[in-house]
């Protein structure tokens, strides 16, 4: 069946690049963007890694409006896809209109994950990932002498350094036995737990908030080793779920994220899943995985749009992140998933060095700190496939860049 009208849910990173992409690659159908934020579609990384200048601060766009509109990127902004109908291949809005589409992108992303604790009001919680967090968290500063950050990942560690830099007491408490335990090798988590010790913030390892109590606007946070936090402001940053309910519901493969194939397509095929809400098969992990970053969001968007515009290719872009924490600069290229070993080029007491990451001999990843210089090279490796031998990461002398292919003439 020809395609003649792409409807994607979703105004985020993965939505947005794919409407765009769609037209780049000579996509002629009509694009219909329907994002719940009634905001201009804008970027997340930075909220986490400088505050709004003011609550009303809406400078972060990932597109300016003229994009859309010379696209002719249909946008459906503040409103809401509550159910797919896949017999009929339409969507419904939460008003009750009916929006069919030919071939449907689902790109819904992720919310904020909340850990049962007892007690707890949620909705007296600071968390951070929408705009209206954002304004919300700005507002708030003011009045803030303590908070206690529940999550010792990217984002908490983000907001814990910009709280510092304005001199506000913070503890993170962080259920694992290391910081970003998730995605860091072991070298680089102990670094980052130095560093955010010299910044002045309170880690708390292997500890979870066992309760919760409101004292006047204050909390009361009792952990689970029984100490007790007197605290102003509480943040949640546990991790995110995936929101996969309207693809569940509409009978969608669905297991921790919906489930695609590496042309990013669900068990329908007329309906595609992108960005942080997608679970694909990877080449860079050991199977299965969905990836919260903004190049996964960028890539996939772009594979499902050159799919839709008749140049199909599998994703399999290399993954990279990075997160700024106060001064800090962290870059990752690569999956540190199935690590076994690995090895530190440079010196940590410099604070400016790389850990090359292992899978038995093969480099599966390499994470930079304040070298950016390391970051691009490894990039260029992962990508072209070229294996760093332990010796050669480990000897600062080796030089690592010489060992990129040079395109062909
Ligand atoms: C504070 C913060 C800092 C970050 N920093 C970094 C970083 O430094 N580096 C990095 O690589 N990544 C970072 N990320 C992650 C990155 O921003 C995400 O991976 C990326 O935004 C994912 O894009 P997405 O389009 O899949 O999802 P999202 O950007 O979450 O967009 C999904 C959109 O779909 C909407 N939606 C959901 N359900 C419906 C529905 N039923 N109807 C209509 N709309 C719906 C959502 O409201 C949302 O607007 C950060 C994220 C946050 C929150």
């Amino acid at each position: 069946m020809s395609i003649s009208r792409v409807v994607i849910i979703g105004s985020g990173q993965a939505g947005v690049e794919c409407a765009v992409a769609l037209r780049h690659d000579g996509f002629s159908g009509s694009i219909v963007m329907i994002g719940d934020e009634p905001d201009l579609p804008y970027q997340r990384p930075p909220l986490s890694k400088e505050f709004l200048k003011s609550v009303e601060d809406s400078s972060l766009p990932l597109k300016g409006e003229a994009v859309y509109t010379q696209s002719e990127i249909e946008r459906r902004l503040g409103e809401t896809v509550v159910s797919i109908d896949r017999a009929a291949n339409e969507v419904e809005l939460s008003n009750g209109e009916r929006v069919p589409y030919d071939h449907l992108v689902i790109a819904t992303g992720a919310r904020n994950r909340f850990p049962p604790i007892e007690g707890l009001d949620t909705s007296k919680v600071l968390e951070l990932r929408t705009l209206a967090h954002a304004r919300t968290l700005t507002g708030r500063l003011d009045g803030l002498k303590h908070v206690t950050i529940i999550g010792g990942g990217f984002i908490g560690l983000e907001v814990a350094a910009l709280l510092r830099q304005r001199d506000i007491a913070v503890d993170v408490l962080e259920f694992a036995d290391r910081l970003m335990g998730r995605v860091l090798s072991p070298m680089m988590s102990a670094q980052f737990l130095r560093l955010h010790e010299e910044m002045g913030t309170r880690i708390r390892l292997q500890t979870v908030a066992k309760s919760v109590a409101e004292k006047g606007d204050r909390f009361a946070v009792t952990l689970s080793n029984d100490d007790t936090l007197e605290t102003d402001a509480i943040v949640m940053a546990a991790g995110v779920v995936p929101n996969v309910e309207l693809a569940a519901e509409a009978g969608l493969e669905i297991d921790n994220g919906i489930v695609v194939d590496e042309m990013l397509l669900t068990s329908d095929p007329s309906i595609s899943a992108i960005g942080d809400v997608a679970n694909h098969p990877n080449v860079w992990a050991t199977g299965r995985i969905r990836l919260e970053s903004v190049q996964n969001a960028v890539d996939q968007g772009k594979c499902v749009a050159a799919r839709l515009a008749g140049k199909s290719y599998p994703y399999r872009d290399l993954p990279w992140f990075w997160s700024h924490q106060g001064k800090q600069k962290l870059q990752i290229a690569g999956l540190t998933v199935g690590m076994d070993d690995a090895v530190m080029r440079g010196d940590p007491a410099d604070n400016k060095f790389s850990v090359f990451v292992y899978r038995g001999d093969q480099l599966i990843a390499v994470e930079s700190l304040n070298a950016p210089a390391d970051h691009m090279v490894a990039r260029r490796l992962l990508a072209a496939g070229i294996n760093v031998t332990k010796e050669q990461a480990a000897d600062p002398a080796a030089d690592l860049k010489s060992m990129i292919p040079r395109p062909a003439a």
